[in-house]
């Protein structure tokens, strides 16, 4: 059998870049500046970086990006209701970690739905668990489903499992596989022989946050392998959750990291910022 594809999510990136550049142009032609406000509410070098490779990408796709450095607690839930409140802002994120005495549910609850473009809002999760159009998943969960949408993999009726049940990326993919039509399981850290669960999927997420917890055994001939973990490796590197090297000569496609779904990711925010942009331009 021949090794599976090794899925661009660079490739994939671009095109979402250079549809939502389009858009964004659109916008500002009609006197609209398609903004992401960033509530910082710490200075972990892990935040950092990424709010720096989130300023690269929205340079490229047209969108600003205003970053409000927070230092405690209340300051970060008075500036986030702050730019909720702010016609020129469309879109908010709150990047982790988080303040002592603040929670995910607290800080998320702050963002107003219309711009909760990183689906932080429990609210925006029982949108997107009801179907509800307008509702934001996380980014993250959005990039899964990209992914397999630009290699033409319809969900519909397949068995898919996704491992990782947080409100920020496995449980937001279930829903998105589930209303996609596949028949999804869920696996976490309870789950009895993982290996066997996993081997029944034609569409495996991993988000697990456990490098290199999928391998050889994990995977059925055939299936398309998503990794969505970034683990920090000692010399400084990323490592998935998936051990690709292991995988690749079974799976009919896997997910790199990194190169897979960060820059899907990331191109799928600012996305999502151009359409809130564009709903609020609608009234
Ligand atoms: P999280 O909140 O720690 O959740 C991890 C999930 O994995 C939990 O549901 C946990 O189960 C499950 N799990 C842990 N160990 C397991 C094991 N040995 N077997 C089966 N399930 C296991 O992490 P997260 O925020 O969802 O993030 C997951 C990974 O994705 C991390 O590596 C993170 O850095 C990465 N990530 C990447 C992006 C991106 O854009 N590429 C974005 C967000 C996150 P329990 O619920 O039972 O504890």
């Amino acid at each position: 059998m021949s090794p599976g594809r090794l899925i661009d999510g660079r490739a994939i990136a671009a095109v979402i870049t250079q549809q939502a550049a389009g858009a964004a142009t659109a916008l500002r032609d009609r006197g609209v500046t398609p903004t992401l406000a960033i509530a910082l509410p710490n200075d972990d070098p892990g935040a950092a970086w990424y709010v720096r490779s989130l300023q690269r990408q929205a340079a490229r796709t047209g969108v600003e990006v205003d970053v409000h450095q927070v230092a405690s607690a209340s300051a970060t839930m008075t500036a986030l209701a702050r730019l909720s409140a702010d016609p020129a802002v469309h879109g908010i994120i709150c990047p982790t970690p988080l303040p002592d005495g603040l929670t995910a549910v607290e800080a998320g609850a702050a963002i107003a739905l219309a711009k909760d473009v990183d689906g932080a809002n429990p609210a925006s999760l029982g949108g997107v668990a009801a179907g509800e159009p307008g509702a934001f998943a996380p980014a993250t969960a959005a990039a899964v489903m990209e992914i397999l949408a630009s290699e033409g993999i319809d969900p519909a009726g397949r068995p898919a499992v996704v491992v990782g049940r947080s409100t920020v990326v496995g449980r937001p993919a279930a829903l998105l596989l589930i209303a996609a039509s596949a028949t999804v399981t869920v696996a976490h850290s309870r789950t009895r022989d993982l290996a066997g669960v996993c081997r029944g999927a034609e569409i495996l997420v991993v988000a697990a946050g456990r490098p290199h917890l999928i391998g050889a055994g994990h995977v059925a001939p055939g299936a398309v392998v998503i990794d969505v973990g970034t683990n920090a490796t000692e010399d400084g590197g990323l490592a998935g959750d998936v051990d690709t090297a292991e995988v690749q000569p079974i799976a009919a496609a896997v997910t790199p990291v990194p190169g897979g779904v960060g820059p899907v990711t990331t191109a799928q925010l600012l996305r999502q910022t151009i359409w809130a942009a564009e709903v609020a331009l609608l009234g």
